[in-house]
């Protein structure tokens, strides 16, 4: 076997996290070398796919399954990849700008969206309330032959919709831009990664071995199993979680049209989105049922998926205690009824008419060869479905495992690994050009791009 040259930082895994690392490092670290093993022939084919994902730039304002206290966390992460996407001169092309809104269908509905109004108007100044004379103008389909009342909160013109691969593919050419050494090792994937006697790392893949100072695994729901091969992270699982979509034959809608959530539901309501693969048709979804696989469309691996299942009676009280809810329980059936052939778009309907009241079952199509798999992670001490993003950070050894709303969050989470690289190899991240360039616009509204030309 030969031996590299070793690097600063050596990233496993090329979707939008470890591509959002390897531009965070090379751009605003100190750092000379860097790698990045990415699995298949190119970034971003599985999660980070637009097929894979809904495409949303989740911002928190019409995201009614979100805290306050997570919408002020998105809000902020979302400005990073709003102001990558305005300053380096990718709106249209990797980001796109549509109407959006949360809408809220019957009385009681109404009710709570404007109590939701109320409490984040101060986070979120620009939200409108639409009434459903102002809808019936903006969506007619909305309105078209529906009977119970609605209201919608909502804004038009921002940044809200992403292609994440196209984002992952930008955030390599800008790392490779630079005056850095990064190497992207393509149809390479990493086996092992051991600690050796000096601090630094072995990175072993089918082919080679290679040496780095530090290491951070962006791969998915495979983080958790190199973390465990080491030692570490003992204490999670995964439940996989498959999420599919619907297409509608014609383009019905020209917003993203996000629902209210049921609190007692683990995973968001199902909305309408533009799809940006499909000429902007309507795409309903994403659905969410356990599934026994770690990628959606890619041969199962038995032993990475026993591990990563982790099930023991820690595991197995979580997935009674889903069970035992009755609400979950509803939902976990109708969720599998929508992945079987013919009787799918029959169940799957009737969650979207809450949006389309008119839509009727051979106006659908199962999205074939769209959908992802969410590596959603049990915490086994706390017996919790953790929902959103989870860490396991050892200074010079990050594993990211990156639910939704992953991609969105992906440029603070490398923002932040980066300044931890930093740390721990005794360099420096260069926090004024950061935030010059990635950190300070809020909302994506403003496009300073002499702003940046300001910084050296
Ligand atoms: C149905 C669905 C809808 C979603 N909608 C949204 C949304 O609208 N907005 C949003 O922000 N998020 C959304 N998400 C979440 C989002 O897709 C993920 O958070 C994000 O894509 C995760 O990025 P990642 O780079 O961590 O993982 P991935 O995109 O899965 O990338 C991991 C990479 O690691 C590589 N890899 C794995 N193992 C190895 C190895 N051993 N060696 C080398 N390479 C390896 C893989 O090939 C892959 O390229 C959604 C997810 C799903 C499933």
């Amino acid at each position: 076997m030969i031996i590299n040259k070793l690097f600063d930082t050596a990233i496993v895994g090329g979707g939008v996290a470890g591509t959002a690392l390897l531009f965070t490092l090379a751009r605003y670290a100190d750092v000379e070398n860097l790698i990045l093993f990415e699995k298949y022939d190119e970034v971003s084919q599985l999660n980070s796919n637009p097929k894979a994902n809904s495409q949303t730039l989740h911002v928190g304002d019409i995201e009614s399954n979100y805290s306050y206290e997570k919408a002020v966390h998105v809000k902020k992460a979302s400005s990073m990849i709003a102001n990558y996407i305005q300053n380096f001169n990718e709106v249209d092309k990797i980001g796109f700008r549509k109407d959006k809104m949360l809408l809220a269908v019957g009385e009681e509905e109404i009710q709570a969206l404007k109590e939701r109004y109320n409490e984040f108007k101060m986070l979120y100044p620009y939200l409108e309330l639409w009434d459903e004379v102002t809808l019936a103008k903006m969506e007619p389909k909305l309105t078209e032959g529906r009977t119970e009342p609605i209201m919608a909160m909502g804004t038009k013109g921002q940044i809200t919709t992403v292609d994440y691969k196209k984002l992952s593919e930008s955030f390599v050419q800008q790392a490779l831009d630079t005056n850095k050494n990064v190497q992207m090792r393509y149809n390479e994937e990493v086996t092992k990664i051991e600690k050796n006697s000096d601090g630094y790392y072995t990175i072993t893949t089918d082919t080679t071995e290679f040496q780095a100072k530090s290491v951070v695994v962006n791969a998915g729901a495979y983080s958790l199993l190199f973390a465990q091969s080491m030692g570490y992270g003992k204490e999670y699982a995964i439940l996989p979680i498959g999420g599919s979509f619907f297409f509608t034959k014609e383009k019905l809608l020209e917003s993203k049209v996000y629902t209210m959530q049921n609190p007692k539901l683990p995973f968001a309501a199902i909305h309408a989105d533009p799809d940006c693969t499909q000429e902007w048709n309507t795409r309903f979804g994403p659905t969410a049922f356990a599934l026994p696989k770690l990628e959606r469309y890619h041969a199962l691996h038995l032993k990475d998926l026993i591990s990563a299942l982790n099930i023991d009676s820690d595991v197995t009280k979580v997935y009674m205690s889903l069970f035992k809810d009755p609400t979950i329980r509803r939902y976990i059936l109708k969720n599998v009824l929508e992945e079987i052939p013919l009787v799918g778009k029959e169940v799957f309907i009737r969650d979207a008419k809450k949006i389309i009241p008119s839509l009727k079952v051979q106006d659908l199509t199962f999205a074939q060869g769209y959908g992802g798999m969410r590596p959603q992670i049990i915490d086994k001490q706390k017996h919790q479905l953790m929902l959103g993003e989870v860490k396991i950070s050892k200074s010079s050894l990050i594993f990211n495992m990156t639910p939704s709303p992953g991609a969105t969050n992906s440029l603070s989470i490398a923002r932040d690994d980066a300044k931890d690289i930093c740390t721990a190899l005794g360099l420096r991240f260069h926090e004024a050009k950061h935030q010059k360039e990635i950190q300070i616009l809020d909302e994506g509204i403003a496009s300073p791009l002499d702003r940046m030309k300001e910084v050296v």
